[in-house]
Parts: C-alpha cells; sequence; structure tokens
C-alpha cells in the first residue's frame, strides 16, 4: 500500500485507483479474450444503471482513500454515450473522494469517436484518451480481426486533438500472423508523426480460447514467432527512444511526465476498486474481483448485493514474488540490497540485469525473459 503526506495534519492519506469495466463492443476481435461482448447492446442501460449500483454499495469501504486515477476500460467504453460516461463520472465524483488533479482516463476505440463526441467526453472530465490503433498496416488489422482502418486511427488522432485532448495513448500489437518487421517499422513510425503522449505496444499472445486460438491450434495460421517479436520488441525501444518517449515499463513509453499513473498504481502495488462486470481489486495483500458475466453482474446488482465472485489473499512469500516481478516491469528495479549477490552475479555477467545507483534492473534483453529472471533471483533454495 501506498501513502502520501495529509494536508489535514500529518495522517496518512492512502492513494487509490478506481478501474470501472465497459463490456460493450463494436464486434469481437478474433485474438481477444478479454470480459467484452458484441451485440449486448440492449444491456447498456441496465449496465449503467448497475455500475451507479455497485458505486453506492462499495463507497463506504473506501471512505478514507483519496482517488488519484479513474481508468474506463473494456470492452470499448466509448460504445457507450459522452452523456452516460459523464453521468458515471459525476457519481464517482459524489461517491469518492477524487483527487482534484486525478487522472480520468477512457479507452476509446477509433470508429466510435468523432470530434463532437470527444468534446463531450473532455467535458464531463475525462481527460485522457487511451485509443487502440494496433497497426497502421490493413493487412494486420485484418489479422487481428479488427474492423477500424489506419485511416481511421488517424481521423480519430485527429478528432481528438481538435476536441483539446493533450494527452493521448496509441495502443499497438505486435507479431500478428503476416507481420513483418518493415510493417511493424512503418507502424511505429506512423506512431511517432503523430506524436501522441504516450505509446503501449504489446506482444501478440495466443490465448487458446479464443477465435485466433483455435485457428493456431488448427494450423490456419501461425502463431507469432518469439524470435521476431523479440527483434520488434528492441525495435520499438529504439524508434521511441529516438522519438523521445521514455520506456517506463515493459510495454509502456511517455513523453516526460506522461506516464500513465491509473498502471503505475497498479504496477507499484497501490490499492485499487474495479467496478463492473468482471472487474478485478486490490488492498492489503487481497485481491478480489467480480462475476464475469454481464447478465450475473446485473442480477446481483439489482439484488442490492456485492458482485463479488472470488478472493485470495497473497501470503508473505506470494507478495515478495510479486513485488520483484512488478519492480522489474516497471523498470524501477530491485534494490541490489534485497538480492544475494551470487544469485544476481550470473544475469549481471550475462547482461540481463545492469546495476544503477543501488538497484538491479533489467536490460532490454533482461525484459524478454522477465519470468526466467525473477525465478533466478527468487528461487529458494
Ligand atoms: S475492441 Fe478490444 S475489448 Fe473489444 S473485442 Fe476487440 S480487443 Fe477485445
Amino acid at each position: 500500500m501506498s501513502s502520501g503526506a495529509s494536508l489535514l495534519g500529518g495522517e496518512a492519506v492512502v492513494t487509490a485507483g478506481v478501474y470501472v469495466h465497459v463490456p460493450f463492443c463494436l464486434t469481437r476481435c478474433g485474438y481477444c479474450d478479454f470480459n467484452a461482448y458484441a451485440g449486448l447492446d440492449e444491456l447498456k442501460p441496465r449496465y449503467l444503471r448497475a455500475l451507479l449500483g455497485e458505486i453506492a454499495l462499495s463507497a463506504p469501504a473506501w471512505s478514507d482513500v483519496e482517488v488519484g486515477s479513474v481508468f474506463l476500460g473494456g470492452g470499448t467504453p466509448t460504445t457507450m454515450t459522452p452523456g452516460d460516461l459523464g453521468s458515471l463520472l459525476a457519481e464517482l465524483r459524489r461517491a469518492f473522494d477524487i483527487a482534484t488533479d486525478a487522472e480520468i482516463t477512457t479507452e476509446a476505440n477509433p470508429d466510435t469517436v468523432d470530434e463532437a463526441s470527444l468534446s463531450g467526453l473532455l467535458a464531463a472530465g475525462y481527460t485522457r484518451l487511451s485509443m487502440g490503433a494496433q497497426s497502421f498496416d490493413p493487412a494486420v488489422l485484418r489479422a487481428l480481426e479488427r474492423v477500424h482502418t489506419p485511416d481511421s486511427v488517424r481521423q480519430a488522432f485527429e478528432a481528438a486533438r481538435s476536441a483539446r485532448y493533450a494527452n493521448v495513448n496509441l495502443d499497438l500489437i505486435y507479431g500478428a500472423d503476416g507481420e513483418t518487421l518493415e510493417s511493424w517499422e512503418r507502424s511505429i513510425a506512423e506512431t511517432i508523426a503523430l506524436a501522441p503522449e504516450h505509446v503501449s505496444a504489446y506482444a501478440l499472445t495466443i490465448e487458446p480460447a479464443t477465435a485466433l486460438g483455435r485457428a493456431v491450434a488448427r494450423g490456419d495460421v501461425r502463431a507469432p514467432d518469439p524470435d521476431v517479436q523479440a527483434d520488434m520488441f528492441q525495435l520499438a525501444c529504439s524508434m521511441l527512444g529516438d522519438g523521445g518517449y521514455g520506456h517506463y515499463e515493459i510495454s509502456n513509453w511517455a513523453k516526460p511526465g506522461y506516464e500513465c499513473r491509473h498502471n503505475l498504481g497498479y504496477w507499484r502495488r497501490q490499492p485499487y476498486l474495479g467496478l463492473g462486470a468482471g472487474a478485478h481489486s486490490y488492498r492489503d495483500d487481497r485481491r478480489w474481483w467480480n462475476v464475469r458475466p454481464p447478465e450475473e453482474y446485473l442480477a446481483t446488482v439489482e439484488r442490492c448485493e456485492l458482485p463479488i465472485g472470488g478472493s485470495e489473499t497473497l501470503d508473505a512469500a506470494d507478495a515478495y514474488l510479486e513485488e520483484i516481478f512488478l519492480r522489474l516491469r516497471i523498470l524501477e528495479g530491485v534494490p541490489s540490497s534485497w538480492i544475494d549477490d551470487e544469485r544476481a552475479e550470473p544475469y549481471l555477467e550475462s547482461g540481463l540485469l545492469t546495476e544503477d545507483d543501488g538497484s538491479l534492473v533489467p536490460t532490454e534483453r533482461g525484459m524478454l525473459l522477465l519470468n526466467e529472471l525473477v525465478l533466478g533471483l527468487t528461487a529458494r533454495e
């Protein structure tokens, strides 16, 4: 848990994040294993009412925290109207102590926004926009079964700037079937040319229970080649670094001062409350999660019950492992004093780790082998 000095007389104030899950999408992308659904539009009014109900049910237990960030994710939150998303944020502000300078983000799909809707979202208080671009290569977008085109990303980005958005993230995915290093290079170059404040670039992973996972299992589609993805990762590190983006988490780069505070909260193990179907929460080494199917979520909240589907408490050993993993992931590194010299030495010698100002920090190669690094640094005798 993280705390900060109180302005009201010395007591520590806990800073938390609030995540709101919106499960609606225009279509279902073949690679997606998120809790997201196409064709459930008729549930939207009930879903908004249920979110407002869940806010009322959960807020009392969080009255002692200051909310430093709000993040609407999905799914595609912008399949709901700016008016509905504005009502949601107004209710969050009424129920929680949201800091005046809180970072407030909504994810957006390029095909669901225009200048008018983005102006509405900005006026409602969503001051940060995270847009799923994924690629600027039409063939890669088709391989990912994304319905938008590179042009719709460019138009949505320009609409965001016209609406006066000054804090925009573009999400990219690399390693789809047929994507070459040259195509990926063009996607990064186009991204840098648009000059968003933040870029996320994720290696495509194949989840067995998705349409893409089944296509790979049948042999219809090739699985990503880890060596090509490693080259793509290193190309992203080099081009985004040259473009003025600081690499602050394995998959995230930002112009100075634009690091995503909400996601940093997750990685720094600060508490967060998740609202909506399948949303996860964390506080004091306890994790819990809401029921995942939207209908079950709605029915539970409509009975005025918290829609909790399960929970777990981390023991000290698990909490330590998680701390090491997350510190390496956000490139803050692990204090050298936490790790025996003989454990760290092989990784320093092989160039997977480097020592920086008393901390062990993964190199680019080390980031590609993070699980191996964490296991090697923490293995019990
Ligand atoms: S838009 Fe995003 S959340 Fe929706 S189906 Fe596609 S990848 Fe999943």
